[in-house]
Order: structure tokens, then sequence, then C-alpha cells
């Protein structure tokens, strides 16, 4: 069976789906390789390093999907590739953003599965692509957040002078959350975090930061049985927003990372909080690619308001670190097709009743069958 690995080309996207080392596995379980030129050059990955790993170069997306039985992309195919994806061919990718395309995948008899809907449960654990993609995010948005800091990070104590320790807030203590306060602490600056799930809060002080936020009775039920936080009442962001508000005005570096699983990302840093902070102060918000936790945050870019905050919006956090987040994302999908694998067959086997199958299946027989997917009847 040919396997396809095509060159992405949505909003300069810079990951790919396979690498050197997953192509050599795949080989391994007996499938063709085709890579698309200049697929991994983004990534750092050269043509010549696909060849030796032993796949097969192909000139255009089509000709890497011509006869292909599976299909790896990060993101939704662009019209022309979904063109050329044979019936039948099982597609795996990020394709839930697009719940009409749905649609158009059963209509052409393709079997897509997204990776993003895989159930966070233990057995998932390393085929996880939110994870994997956020952890890099949120390394990434302490880094970046470090950058445009116009002061440093550490305490530094010189014979000039002392130069204080910067305070790093925080928000949303999920995978990239806990991320962004392991690696604001491993530069030295004073972390605190908030969140509103109750597990958050002891994870956050194991990592040795200090928690801020408002607790009621309302958030002992913040978190749904699938791990993610609950949308909760207006009055409980209202009493949230007290407590933030009181501690956002002293922070130089806020790392937004919230979200509530279906919605746009909740509102947690107002105008009039950010007016409060000091000329100079940052704010990255990786909550951008849905919509942000800042009131300000311009997705796609970087703002600096009239009292010299600097808002960081920018999408794809991931793909600001090209190469670690392909190969972690290409073993991710490495391992969702090596544990649903027929070995005699040398194919898929996508058992309909396993939970994880089930998690991410958008489309099967030429039908869509995700509840997520559904169109509204
Ligand atoms: P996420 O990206 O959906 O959200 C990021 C964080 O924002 C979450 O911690 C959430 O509680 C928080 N948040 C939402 N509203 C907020 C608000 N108003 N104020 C402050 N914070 C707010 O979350 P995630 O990183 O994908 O993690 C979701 C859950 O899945 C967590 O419980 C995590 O431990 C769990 N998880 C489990 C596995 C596994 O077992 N396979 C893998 C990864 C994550």
């Amino acid at each position: 069976m040919k396997l396809a690995v095509l060159k992405e080309r949505r909003n300069g996207e810079t990951r790919v789906a396979a690498t050197p080392e997953t192509v050599k596995k795949y080989i391994g379980m007996g499938l063709d390789i085709a890579v698309e030129q200049g697929a991994g050059l983004a990534s750092g990955i050269t043509d010549a390093a696909y060849a030796e790993a032993g796949a097969t170069l192909a000139a255009s997306a089509a000709e890497a999907l011509a006869g292909a039985g599976i299909v790896l992309k990060v993101r939704a195919p662009t019209d022309e590739e979904f063109a050329a994806i044979g019936k039948g061919a099982l597609l795996i990718g990020t394709l839930a953003a697009d719940a009409e395309a749905a649609g158009r995948y059963a209509g052409a008899g393709i079997e897509a599965c997204s990776m993003e809907l895989l159930p966070r449960i233990t057995r998932a654990q390393s085929m996880d692509v939110l994870s994997s993609q956020a952890n890099l995010a949120g390394y990434r948005a302490v880094i970046e957040g470090a950058g445009a800091y116009d002061k440093g990070f550490p305490m530094m104590m010189t014979a000039a002078g002392t130069v204080p320790a910067a305070n790093a807030f925080i928000m949303g203590a999920g995978v990239a959350g806990l991320q962004a306060i392991a690696t604001a602490r491993r530069l030295g600056g004073r972390v605190s975090a908030t969140d509103v799930r109750p597990a958050a809060k002891e994870e956050i002080k194991s990592l040795g930061a200090s928690f801020v936020g408002y607790e009621d009775e309302e958030s002992k039920a913040a978190q749904t049985a699938g791990g993610y936080a609950k949308q909760l009442s207006a009055e409980f962001y209202a009493k949230q927003a007290e407590v933030v508000a009181a501690h956002i005005a002293k922070q130089d570096v806020v790392v937004c990372t919230a979200l509530v699983q279906g919605r746009k990302a909740p509102t947690l840093v107002t105008a009039a909080m950010v007016a409060s902070m000091k000329p100079g102060s940052v704010i990255v918000d990786i909550a951008a690619d849905a919509g942000g936790n800042c009131a300000l945050t311009q997705p796609g870019e970087m703002v600096v308001t009239e009292n010299g905050v600097k808002i960081l919006g920018f999408t794809n956090w991931p793909g600001r670190l090209p190469a670690a987040a392909s190969a972690l994302y290409a073993r991710n999908l490495l391992t969702f097709l090596s544990t649903f694998w027929d070995k005699e067959a040398k194919a898929p086997k996508l058992p309909e009743e396993d939970e994880i199958v089930k998690g991410v299946t958008l489309t099967r027989g030429g039908a869509v069958v995700h509840p997520l997917m559904k169109p509204a009847a």
C-alpha cells in the first residue's frame, strides 16, 4: 500500500506529517512512501533525507497522491489536494476545524480521521497531537515573551546594580500552561498561574508557581468528564476577573493559554486590565487561534498599546518550532497507525467500536459518522 506525505500549503504552515525517522518505520510496516518534494524544508528536512530513509520523491501533490491508500497531513487538504485523493483512501490530519469539509470527504469516499479529537485517555497519550503540540507552544510562548520583554527574566545582581526578576503570570494551566510555568521558572521568573479546574491548582503548585484564582462551588465542578474546562457562568467570570485585575497590574509577562473545548477562548484580560499594566510589559496570547484570551489580541499580529504593552497574538505557535513540532506530530501519527495496523494484510485496521478510533473518525463508508461533524438535523 502507498502512503503519501504532502507539503503543507495552508496559512504558511511550517510543519510536516512525517519525518525520515517515521518514514523508515512505515517502510518496515510494509508501506511504500511517496513524499512531495519540499515537504520537509520548512522543518529543516531535505528531500535527500527522505530519499535516504527510503521514500520516493514526487514532483507534485497529485503525483504523491496517485494510488495512495493513506494520506498524512498536518492541516486539511486544499481543494486541489482533495481532488487528487483517491476513493477509499484513509486521510489522517487535524481536520476538525472545518466541519463542512467532513461532508465533502464523505461524498468523495475518503475515510477521514482527525487527530485533535482523540480522547484524552492514558492509552492515547502517545498519539495525542494536542498535547505534543501544546507543550511546545507553551515553551515557545515564554521564550518569545522573554524576547519581547525589554528587561531580563532572572534576577541579576551585578556591580552596576540589580535587575529584578520578571513577574510572569500564566493563565490556563493545561498542557501548554504547565510547560509555560516550567519554562518561566527555568528562566528565573517569579511565576504565578491561574486555572478554573480544581486539579490544576495542585499541578501549578507542584511546579513551584503560586496559584492565583477565584474558587467557589461552581469551580469545584469546572471539569468535564473528558478533563476539559467547562464554560462557566457570567457571574463566575466576573469574580475571576476581579481577582485577575488586582494581580495583573503587577505582572511583566502574561502568557494566555485558556481554552474551553469547542468554543471561542474565554476573554480573561480586558482592555482595562491591559491599561493597568506597566509600559514594556508583554502579553503572549497563544489562545489567539481560538480568538484569544486578551480583548485586544489581534490574531496573527503583535500590537503595542498606547500605554506601551506588547501583545503577541501570533497563531500556530507549534509551527514556530517546526522541527520539534514535526518530529512529535509525525511520531503521534506513526503510533496511531501502528496501533491500528493489520500486520498480515499490511493495511490499517480501524475497529469501529474502539474508543480511540471512534473519537477520531469523521467519515466512514461514505457517511459523516462523528457526532461533532454531523450537520444539524
Ligand atoms: P485546553 O487547551 O482545553 O485548555 C487550557 C487550559 O485552560 C485548561 O487547563 C483549562 O482548564 C484552562 N481554562 C479554561 N477556562 C479558563 C479560565 N476561565 N481561566 C483560567 N483557565 C481556564 O486544555 P488541555 O491542555 O488540552 O488539557 C485539558 C485536560 O486534558 C487537562 O485536564 C489535562 O490534564 C488533560 N490531558 C489528559 C491527557 C491524557 O491523559 N491523555 C493528555 C493531555 C491532557
